[in-house]
């Protein structure tokens, strides 16, 4: 529990901001347009600013699927392949490593993925500052996950060259948030708490002792040391199974309020604590998930380590085990991503161990060449995914849209390693209990917004690298951390260029945790880019503008990475029925198809990258160990 940083650390807080005095000029218009980079980065989509992730023009076909769009009857490509896999995230493109490796070796692969790079969640954001690499995660922080790396997915990484537990020892890659002495800060915004104040910690005093200019009353600043550091016994009389079962039927927020009988002000302070691990509030999360994180409150509550059934996967899973190794590459698990195409296309990129690679910079006209043996096809929405009908000489037809238009591709094997949710309209012929079960799989939308700074001197002024935000538009704020691997280091001074991490979960408190990221979505798809430029200059020029910070001088560039569909959703015993394993959702929608299977972390349950490993050999497994192989 004292571990310093995980997926879920990384951001907090929420709440509509309102506008602000930081309303200045926008960054040049270079700087923000989508694709922005021209020249040597024009076909090179890591180094493009402005809206990325599910950018323009990437998600609007799936959407008209769903919404019952015909298109005119696919022209037939005339391609054939041992495999197709829809998805080209970590789970599909460890599908295709592992049925190469299982196959046979000359297997023929083909991945589509509807975006303008690969790697799904897991990718990679470039810039240029100060003549210098910046590299920073546009989705998928880390390799750390509630339980270890299976065997399956700890070799998978070893066999790419990712040998984590050595790479920790060599010690290239320090502690997440080691610069400026790892010091957070809690920021209180006027709109919120009634005046714009940020607090932060001391060396070895958390921000909670540091709160004698915070805009909150007596009452709350008590309760708040109370909760973070006293020692109460809240159910004192029930035992540990008893209290872990009552804990796990309210949320943590109706635990603050009804059993801790903390001030209104401090559920402000603490409704965004669970956002960054499930991108909801404090409302839609239990108190006994909230314990399985490590959440303030519990600490003399006596209960005793281990997960029970009514849990999600992730308290679960750190409850029970405390969670598998963790290391954040400069570009978080888009190092993964890029090692697989690597290995599956080695025509992309030079060879050379992991740390040459984190460098390396990738031939994206590599990646679909005829004659190849693996092609990853990107900008291609697939709509269509059925088993072939007898004497058409393959298993398994799939249709895509290439610039608009169907065209069919033949397999003898295809995985779906797409977002589960979409699979109905890809399969409608999927029986309906199975149909249901996949329309249940809600994912969690997320924002995570790199900004390039000229310096980090106001950060380093105010002694602070990480922001909670309550109540703002971005909950979570943090220089991008300092990793340095081969040849690659991040700043050495807060006079150099930096990085910044912005985090938005948008979601609607008061809903269940489903309904809550379905009105996130909407609002997520919603809103511009300038909307976003707008909100990161205010917010930033209020918290660091005390300290010298220039937001029209200051930020150099943006790249907002918009996941809509984001985490795969994990129980949430708040408000699903306990389901024995076999009936949950994620499981009855995984099931095989013909020669169609289902991969991807939807398929397991939790969003993490071993579990989109995971699936993905279980996939192919299936169509493997099927006699129709
Ligand atoms: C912001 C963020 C941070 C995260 N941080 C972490 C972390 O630190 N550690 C961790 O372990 N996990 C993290 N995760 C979870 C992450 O989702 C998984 O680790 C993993 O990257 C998921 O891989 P996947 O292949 O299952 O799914 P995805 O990455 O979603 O890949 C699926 C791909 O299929 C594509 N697709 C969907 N429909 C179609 C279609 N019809 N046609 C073609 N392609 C389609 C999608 O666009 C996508 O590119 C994070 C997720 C997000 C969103």
């Amino acid at each position: 529990m004292d571990r310093s940083i995980t997926r879920r650390d990384v951001l907090h807080g929420l709440a509509a901001a309102g506008a602000g005095a930081w309303a200045g000029a926008l960054l040049p218009k270079a700087a923000r347009a989508a694709e922005s980079a021209a020249g040597a980065d024009a076909g090179y989509p890591p180094a493009w600013t402005g809206m990325r992730g599910s950018a323009p023009g990437t998600f609007e076909s799936a959407h008209a699927l769903r919404d019952g769009m015909q298109w005119p009857e696919a022209a037939d490509s005339g391609e054939t392949y041992d495999l197709i896999v829809v998805g080209a995230g970590l789970s599909g493109l460890a599908a295709a490593y592992f049925y190469r490796a299982q196959a046979r070796p000359g297997a023929r692969i083909l991945l589509l993925d509807n975006h303008d790079d690969f790697g799904g969640h897991a990718r990679r954001n470039e810039f240029a500052l100060g003549g210098r690499l910046h590299l920073g995660n546009g989705g998928t922080l880390m390799i750390d996950s509630p339980r270890p790396y299976s065997a399956t997915a700890d070799g998978l990484l070893r066999e790419l060259g990712i040998d984590v537990p050595a790479l920790i020892k060599k010690g290239q890659l320090p502690e997440i948030f080691d610069e400026l002495g790892s010091s957070r800060g809690m920021f209180f915004d006027r709109e919120t708490f009634g005046r714009d104040q940020l607090v932060a910690s001391s060396k070895g005093k958390s921000w909670v002792h540091n709160l004698q200019d915070a805009p909150l009353s007596a009452q709350a600043k008590a309760d708040l040391l109370r909760i973070e550091e006293g020692k109460v016994d809240y159910l004192a009389g029930k035992s540990s199974a008893e209290k872990k079962l009552f804990l796990s039927r309210i949320s943590y927020r109706d635990f603050l309020r009804d059993i801790a009988k903390v001030n209104g002000e401090v559920l402000a302070v603490y409704q965004s604590h669970t956002k960054g691990e499930w991108g909801v509030g404090i409302d839609a999360v239990s108190a006994l998930d909230c314990w399985g994180i490590g959440s303030k409150g519990f600490q003399a509550m006596a209960l005793e380590d281990g997960e029970i059934p009514r849990m999600g996967p992730t308290p679960a899973g750190y409850a029970a085990t405390g969670g598998s190794y963790r290391l954040h590459f400069p570009d978080g698990n888009g190092t993964i991503a890029r090692a697989l195409v690597r290995s599956l296309i080695p025509a992309v990129a030079p060879p050379g161990d992991i740390a040459q690679l984190v460098t390396s910079r990738f031939d994206y006209t590599r990646l679909d060449e005829a004659g190849a043996p693996v092609r990853l096809r990107l900008n291609s929405t697939v709509i269509r995914a059925r088993n072939a009908a007898a004497g058409t000489g393959a298993q398994a037809e799939v249709t895509y849209l290439a610039a608009g238009r169907p065209v069919r591709v033949r397999a003898r094997n295809c995985v779906l390693a797409c977002y589960n949710m979409i699979i109905p309209y890809l399969c409608p012929e999927l029986p309906a209990a199975q149909k249901e079960a996949l329309h249940a799989l809600v994912k969690t939308p997320l924002v995570y917004t790199n900004v390039a700074l000229r310096n980090a001197r106001a950060f380093h002024k105010l002694g602070v690298s990480r922001i909670e935000a309550p109540g703002c538009y971005h909950t979570g704020v943090f220089l991008n951390p300092i990793m340095n691997i081969g040849s690659y280091h991040g700043p050495r001074s807060p006079d150099e260029p930096t990085l910044v991490q912005m985090h938005r979960t948008p979601c609607k408190e008061g809903l269940s945790e489903h309904e809550q990221n379905r009105a996130g979505r909407a609002e997520l798809l919603a809103t511009s880019f300038e909307t976003f430029e707008f909100k990161i200059r205010d917010q930033l020029g209020r918290m660091l503008g005390p300290a010298g910070f220039d937001p029209a001088a200051d930020i150099t560039a943006i790249t907002v990475n918009r996941w809509p569909h984001g985490y795969a959703p994990e129980y949430n015993p708040l408000f699903e029925p306990e389901l024995p394993p076999a009936q949950r959702p994620h499981v009855v929608g995984r099931a095989r198809f013909g020669r169609i299977s289902i991969a991807n972390s939807d398929s397991g349950g939790a969003a993490y990258t071993d579990v989109a490993i995971d699936q993905a050999r279980r996939a192919v497994d299936e169509l493997l160990n099927d006699a129709g192989a």
